[in-house]
């Protein structure tokens, strides 16, 4: 276009994608200033990219924190939180739900136990086994906001207050419950984490992850306890993270200009821009998500091939009372189930689906079961798994957009190798779409 030619009326409703590796100054004082993090704006997309920065700012917005970083995948965010929390202590040790995603049980008993970090699992729902866990070198508390695989709520603003008496950060990941039914850091959490890859994305497409700091955690109340976040250091341009950054946001200053920079697992624009989208249809597909979980878990706890259906409507009365009065407006789309039957039949059962897929995922418009033990928890220890809760016979169900008739005539057909029951008859004509 010329100059002479005038700008066409109308600016784009969605954002344009701005594939760009680095970013041009007009000046080398402005490109100086940029480098040196004493101005802010974008140098290169390996920590930031105007895509990028605009999902991290919608995610944080949905968390109601105050600042955010997006990574490559969820397994990156959970590593950036906790390598920017423990990385550098010699004595770091940190409590971990047992009831948690298998990536993060591998991440932390594998590949961060070879660096030196010590952990100790603790059951969400018991407040006093984290306390007991407590050591003087213990950092972070990490627990799941609805637990992935078996939908188990915790005690979480128990459990933070412990950790606050303790100068000990809490980290969520939000992943299954996502931030349109609950807010972690309304409940104790200091950071967030998500697999954007599940229902913020919500199609099933590109993966990625999310780092929310909510804004809690202050360094400067306890400086001697994190030295790396409150010293002077030279690649802080001889200045302390706190300094650069403030005191609020130094946190995800370092997780983004050391760990994002120098080990590199960051988001492309092209994925920034399908979680953006994803996130605006966000709040529909996962209230009715949640529901349609709901009664297909009503559904299949009556079916004789069933044992036991993991949801917290059959959980004890503390889980009951969680659901009800713990600000969860839905506990997500994600239940499991118990079958009854041999490990042969239950095998059978899997291969007999036909609209439901077999996949490792979860928050998908499309429904998938994966059956956890051979699967996304298949490397777990015979002690973790115990503590786990899964079973050789549990089935995980995500569930997606499909009608829930078809989805229950699909579960009932293949049940009916372990035990035929007559699916519910359809109350209105199938809305589902072919695949
Ligand atoms: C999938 C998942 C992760 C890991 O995220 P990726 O995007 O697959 O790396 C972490 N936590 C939970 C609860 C998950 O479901």
């Amino acid at each position: 276009m010329t100059a002479a030619t005038p700008a066409p009326l109308g600016t784009p409703i969605v954002r344009p994608i701005h594939h760009s590796a680095a970013y041009a100054f007009e000046t080398l004082a402005d490109a100086r200033e940029v480098f040196a993090q004493r101005a802010s704006g974008f140098t290169y997309a390996r920590t930031g990219n105007p895509n990028v920065a605009a999902l991290e700012a919608e995610v944080a917005r949905l968390e109601g924190g105050e600042c955010a970083v997006a990574t490559s995948s969820g397994q990156a965010a959970v590593s950036l939180a906790l390598l920017t929390l423990t990385g550098p202590a010699k004595d770091a040790h940190v409590v971990v739900s047992s009831r948690i995603y298998g990536g993060t049980v591998d991440l932390l008993t594998d590949t961060l136990a070879d660096t030196g970090l010590e952990v100790t699992f603790a059951d969400p729902r018991e407040p006093q086994q984290w306390e007991d866990a407590l050591r003087p070198g213990t950092r972070v508390f990490f627990l799941e906001s609805v637990a992935n695989p078996l939908t188990e709520l915790p005690e979480l603003e128990a459990i933070a207050e412990i950790a606050h008496r303790n100068g000990v950060v809490v980290i969520v990941d939000n992943t299954v419950a996502t931030p349109h039914l609950y807010t972690p850091g309304r409940h104790g959490a200091d950071l967030v984490v998500h697999s954007a890859t599940k229902y913020l994305s919500g199609h099933g497409g590109p993966l990625g992850g999310v780092l929310v700091d909510t804004g809690s955690f202050d360094p400067t109340e306890d400086p001697e306890r994190w030295p790396w976040l409150t010293r002077k250091h030279h690649r802080w341009g001889d200045r302390s993270p706190v300094e650069v950054f403030g005191a609020r946001r130094a946190l995800l200053g370092v997780a983004r200009c050391k760990y994002l920079n120098d080990l590199g697992p960051c988001m492309g624009a092209t994925t920034a821009h399908e979680i953006l989208q994803g996130i605006t249809t966000l709040g529909v597909r996962v209230e009715r998500q949640s529901a349609t979980a709901e009664r297909l878990a009503l559904t299949l706890a009556e079916h004789p091939a069933v044992e036991r259906v993991h949801h917290p409507r059959f959980g004890d009365p503390r889980q009951q009372q969680l659901r009800e009065t713990g600000s969860y407006r839905g506990v997500g789309g994600v239940f499991s189930i118990d079958l009854k039957g041999t490990p042969e039949q239950v095998e059978h059962a899997v291969n007999s689906l036909r609209l439901i897929k077999l996949a490792a995922n979860i928050g998908d418009v499309r429904t998938l079961v994966a059956h956890p033990a051979s699967m996304t928890h298949c490397r777990l220890t015979p002690e973790q798994f115990r503590v786990s809760g899964i079973t050789e016979r549990t089935l995980r169900v995500s569930v997606g957009l499909e009608d829930e008739a078809d989805l229950t005539a699909d579960l009932f057909q293949a049940l009916s190798v372990i035990a035929p029951a007559h699916a519910p008859q359809p109350r209105s004509a199938s809305t589902t779409a072919a695949h």
